[in-house]
C-alpha cells in the first residue's frame, strides 16, 4: 500500500501538470500511468541522428499560454512552423497552388462559398459561452444537428463542401455525421474560432517546441520522478468517507482524493465504487474518439521547399489526406507529416502495412513529384489501436450529448476529480487544454483542503 496525499491517474499532459502542481504545493503524489512511457496522446520519438518525430500532438499556437508557461518554466524554446511558399489543394480532380487560408484559385463560387461558411461558423462560435456551451441561445437546435447536416445546408459548392469536411470534421477525426454541431462550435470557440483552429501561421500550427512535446513532458517528469509509476493501468477506484483506494494490477494507493486524467472515451474502463452518478457514467458512454493515422515520411532534405512549396497540402478522400512540413528546427532531415482521419483512416488502417505505404506514398508522389516516393524512413502511428487512448485526437460529443450531459464534464464526483483536455473550456482538445485542466484539477483538490479545514474548525467550536 502506497500512502500519499493525492493520486493522479494518467501521465499525459493533464496528469503530469496536475501532479507537478501538487508536488510544487508540497503534497505527496502518486502518478499511475498505464503505458510504459509518458505523454499519452503526445509521443516524441528521438531518432539516431538527433532529430525527432512527434507521433501525436506536436504544434502550439498563439493563446496557448499555459503550455507556453510550462515551456518557460523548463527552459524549452520553440521555433516557427515553415510557411514560406505555396500550399497545395487537390479537389474535384484539380490541383491548386495557393497562399493564405483560402485557395482563391478554386472557382469563384467555391472560394466565395468557402469564405462565407467560415465567416458564418466564426459568427456562431462567438455565441458560445465557453464555460457552459449547453446554455448557448441556440444550444438545443445546434445540438440536435450533426456537423455534416449543417455543412450540407450551407456548403453548397462541391469542392468547398469536400474541403470543409476534411478540415473541420477532420478536427474530430470522424465523419461530420458523427459530431454534434454544438460540440464542433464549442471546440472551435474554445480555441478562438475557425481561423485559429484551421490556420497554420498565427493558428494552431504556428510553432513547435524544440525537442518535440517529449522535451516538455520529460522535463516535467524529471522534477518528480519519485512520484511516477509507469506500466500501472488503474483498474478500480473505491471511495469512502476518509479517502480513496486506487488499484492497478501491482499497486494499491491510498490517498485523500484522486484526479482521473485519462481520455473520456476510455474512462469507463476503470471500475468506480460506488458507481459514479448517472450523468458522469453516461457521459463516459457517450463521448467516443475518432480515428487518426499520423505518418512521418523522412527524406534527406525537405525537397518541397526547393519547389516553392510549404509542404502543406490537402486532398480530400486521398490516403494522404493532409500533409504538413514537420522538420525540426535544423530542417535536416526533411520530414513530411501525413495525417489521415475518420472513415479514410479506418479504411486504410485495414490494409496490410505494405499496401498502405504504397497507397500513401503514391498519393504524395502525385502531389509532390517522384522524390516523395522514396523516403529514407517511414514511421506510422495509428491512434485507433492504442488501448490507452481509444483513438484521437480528442473525444467528441455526438448529437444530444452536450446539452444533456455537458455539466458533468468537470463536476467532481465526491473524491474523484476530472482532468484531461476534454474537460477544459479553453483550448479543449489541445495540449494546452490538457495543461489547463491539470492546473484546474490540482487547485480544485487543494481548495477542498481549505473547505475541510474550515468544516473541522466549525465542528470544534
Ligand atoms: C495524432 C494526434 C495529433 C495531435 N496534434 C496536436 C497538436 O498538434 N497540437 C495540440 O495541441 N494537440 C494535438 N493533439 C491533441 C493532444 O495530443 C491532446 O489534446 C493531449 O495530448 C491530451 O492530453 P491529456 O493529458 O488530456 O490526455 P492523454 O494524453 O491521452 O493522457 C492520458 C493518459 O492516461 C493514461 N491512461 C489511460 N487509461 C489509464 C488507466 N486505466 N490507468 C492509468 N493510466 C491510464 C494514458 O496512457 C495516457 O498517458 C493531437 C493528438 C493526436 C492523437
Amino acid at each position: 500500500m502506497t500512502d500519499v496525499d493525492y493520486c493522479v491517474i494518467g501521465a499525459g499532459f493533464a496528469g503530469l501538470t496536475a501532479a507537478l502542481r501538487l508536488k510544487q504545493a508540497g503534497r505527496s503524489v502518486a502518478l499511475l500511468e498505464a503505458r510504459d512511457r509518458l505523454g499519452g496522446r503526445t509521443f516524441t520519438e528521438v531518432r539516431a541522428d538527433g532529430s525527432w518525430i512527434d507521433r501525436g500532438g506536436a504544434w502550439i499556437g498563439p493563446g496557448q499560454d499555459r503550455i507556453r508557461a510550462l515551456m518557460t518554466e523548463f527552459g524549452i524554446s520553440s521555433y516557427q512552423q515553415f510557411t514560406e511558399g505555396e500550399a497545395l489543394l487537390v479537389v474535384d480532380g484539380k490541383r491548386h497552388r495557393y497562399e493564405g487560408t483560402i485557395p482563391w484559385t478554386m472557382s469563384p463560387w467555391a472560394a466565395l462559398n468557402l469564405g462565407t461558411v467560415l465567416l458564418e461558423l466564426g459568427h456562431m462560435c462567438k455565441a458560445i459561452p465557453l464555460e457552459r456551451p449547453w446554455a448557448a441561445k441556440h444550444a438545443d437546435k445546434w445540438d440536435r444537428m450533426s456537423l455534416a447536416h449543417w455543412l450540407d445546408s450551407n456548403a453548397l459548392s462541391k469542392p468547398a463542401r469536400e474541403l470543409l469536411e476534411t478540415a473541420i470534421a477532420g478536427l474530430y477525426t470522424s465523419d461530420g455525421s458523427e459530431v454534434s454541431l454544438l460540440f464542433a462550435l464549442y471546440q472551435m470557440a474554445s480555441g478562438g474560432g475557425p481561423g485559429f483552429v484551421l490556420g497554420v501561421k498565427d493558428g494552431a500550427q504556428d510553432a513547435r517546441p524544440v525537442g518535440g512535446m517529449g522535451a516538455i513532458s520529460g522535463a516535467m517528469a524529471a522534477r518528480m520522478s519519485d512520484a511516477i509509476h509507469l506500466s500501472q493501468p488503474v483498474r478500480r477506484i473505491d471511495q469512502d468517507d476518509d479517502g480513496v483506494t486506487v488499484r492497478s494490477d501491482e499497486m494499491t494507493v491510498r490517498a485523500r482524493r484522486v484526479i482521473v486524467a485519462v481520455p473520456l472515451a476510455i474512462a469507463s474502463q476503470i471500475r468506480y465504487e460506488p458507481m459514479l452518478p448517472v450523468d458522469r457514467s453516461f457521459l463516459h458512454q457517450r463521448m467516443p474518439s475518432g480515428s487518426i493515422l499520423k505518418i512521418a515520411a523522412v527524406y534527406d532534405e525537405p525537397f518541397w521547399r526547393g519547389d516553392g512549396l510549404t509542404g502543406q497540402s490537402a486532398a480530400p478522400g486521398s490516403p494522404a489526406t493532409i500533409t504538413i512540413d514537420a522538420c525540426t528546427d535544423t530542417a535536416r532531415p526533411g520530414i513530411l507529416c501525413v495525417i489521415t482521419e475518420g472513415p479514410i483512416a479506418r479504411r486504410i488502417g485495414r490494409l496490410d502495412p505494405a499496401e498502405r505505404r504504397r497507397a500513401v506514398l503514391g498519393s504524395l508522389a502525385e502531389r509532390f513529384g517522384d522524390k516523395a516516393s522514396f523516403p529514407v524512413d517511414y514511421v506510422e502511428q495509428d491512434w485507433s489501436v492504442e488501448r490507452y487512448s481509444g483513438g484521437g485526437m480528442l473525444s467528441h460529443a455526438p448529437t444530444g450529448v452536450l446539452t444533456q450531459f455537458g455539466p458533468a464534464l468537470r463536476a467532481p464526483c465526491g473524491r474523484v476529480h476530472w482532468a484531461g483536455t476534454e474537460s477544459s473550456a479553453v483550448m479543449c482538445g489541445w495540449v494546452d487544454g490538457a495543461v489547463r485542466s491539470g492546473e484546474r484539477a490540482a487547485s480544485e483538490v487543494l481548495q477542498q483542503e481549505t473547505v475541510t479545514a474550515a468544516d473541522g474548525l466549525a465542528t470544534e467550536r
